[in-house]
């Protein structure tokens, strides 16, 4: 099942010591309250760094806080069964689990004698857990080929080749692989792959093949339609980060022209397809964060909230916009006006809303032809104001300046 409110649980260099995982868990009761039904997680295995490491940089994909290993048995977040507690406390709050999957590039391994390369390389890999053991063979360039079908990532000594037999089988293909450990014995729900503009998108199908859940690859790229393709290229199984909204967000927002939000992003070519996000670990440009995300609380799209944003910014404007995205952001989208300041669009499902963009240092209004018949519209942010729409749907809606206001029934 499609989540559909999403939490990032982790922002770039969360406490360390070994307390994140208690952290979450004693806060997944109060996120499922407000209407988050999923949260995902940092990379949960040992990496290079060991306890100091954010998991974006793997080494044991079967140590996830249980061997003394890279100078502690605790990652960053914690031991493997606190991860497990923390897995169990979020489902017995109706939240699912997103694994963060990094399975481009490696790091930590020791100095070995590599053919390919004529000189030595960091390729050697002998982990604790004793699973998945990797050489020279494992990464590019090898026997197979030269490179894999993404774009270069920047790791390219220890960037993994899928096509090799025994990195398929230790990360999703044999009963004991990561994936089906992680799916049947964790209890991940799903996963988000992490650079996957830079190796083939047939990973992440045969991945989803083997073992299902709902997941979505993290591809860099301002292109919807590059990320059409890679969604069609996963057998329409995973879905992608939308980063061209995001980017049209950031222009229409800071960049003060409303303009930009028409036609934006996958959300308007595959939005059952597009996660929509306003700030990540990686991305965090957005000053005007709250039209953001009240853009992508009330469009198309799975929206993913960023930790920081909900926990350390504006938590009630959040918590209402997801109450509005959970029960009347519904059906398709029709944008009704478009300007450079002002931007109104409804949701045409039932009840649906409008909202209204205003850009502008002065309120502003505008009558406006919707849906609705007969009713008086109410704000639903906390403006107080009603507005009667006449029998033809015509109403007079109002915003105030650099905000936005909704309407619904
Ligand atoms: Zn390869």
């Amino acid at each position: 099942m499609q989540a559909r409110v999403i939490l990032q649980a982790f922002y770039w260099d969360v406490p360390g010591g070994g307390v994140w995982w208690n952290t979450l868990a004693s806060q997944v009761e109060e996120w499922s309250a407000m209407g988050i039904d999923a949260i995902w997680l940092p990379p949960a295995q040992k990496s290079q760094g060991g306890a100091l490491s954010m998991g974006y940089n793997p080494y044991d994909y079967f140590d996830l806080g249980k061997y003394d290993q890279l100078g502690s048995v605790k990652t960053r977040f914690g031991s493997e069964q606190e991860l497990r507690r923390l897995i169990q406390k979020a489902h017995a709050a109706k939240l699912q689990v997103y694994a963060d999957i990094v399975i481009n590039h490696n790091s930590g391994g020791a100095l070995e004698y590599n053919p390919w390369r004529g000189q030595n390389t960091w390729t050697k890999f002998t982990p604790a857990s004793g699973k998945f053991p990797r050489d020279k063979k494992s990464f590019h360039p090898n026997s197979i080929h030269n490179s894999d079908e993404g774009v270069a990532s920047g790791y390219e000594q220890t960037d993994l080749c899928h096509k090799e037999a025994e990195v398929q089988d230790w990360l999703w293909k044999r009963p004991d692989s990561m994936a089906h450990w992680m799916k049947q014995d964790l209890g991940f729900d799903g996963w988000r792959f992490d650079y996957a503009h830079a190796f083939g998108a047939w990973v992440v199908k045969s991945w989803l093949t083997e073992v299902g859940g709902f997941a979505w690859g993290d591809n860099w790229t301002g292109d919807k339609w590059m990320l059409n393709s890679w969604i069609d290229a996963t057998g329409e199984k995973a879905s992608a980060l939308d980063y061209p909204l995001y980017y049209a967000l950031d222009n229409a927002f800071d960049g003060n022209n409303l303009q930009n939000l028409n036609d934006a992003g996958l959300i308007s070519i595959r939005p059952d397809k597009a996660v929509t996000f306003v700030a990540n670990h990686d991305s965090d440009a957005i000053a005007n964060k709250m039209q953001a995300y009240a853009f992508i609380l009330t469009h198309e799209g799975t929206p993913c909230i960023f930790y920081r944003d909900l926990e350390s910014g504006e938590k009630d404007r959040l918590k209402k916009l997801i109450n509005i995205h959970n029960t009347r952001a519904k059906g398709t989208t029709s944008v009704l006006y478009s300007g450079v300041d002002e931007y109104i669009a409804q949701r045409n499902g039932k009840p649906g809303l409008v909202i209204y963009f205003n850009q502008s240092n002065q309120w502003k209004s505008r009558q406006i032809q919707t849906k609705y018949r007969s009713v008086t519209l109410k704000e639903l942010t906390g403006t107080g104001i009603t507005s009667p729409a006449d029998s033809q749907g015509r109403v007079l809606l109002k915003a105030p300046p650099r905000s936005y206001a909704i309407y619904s029934l």
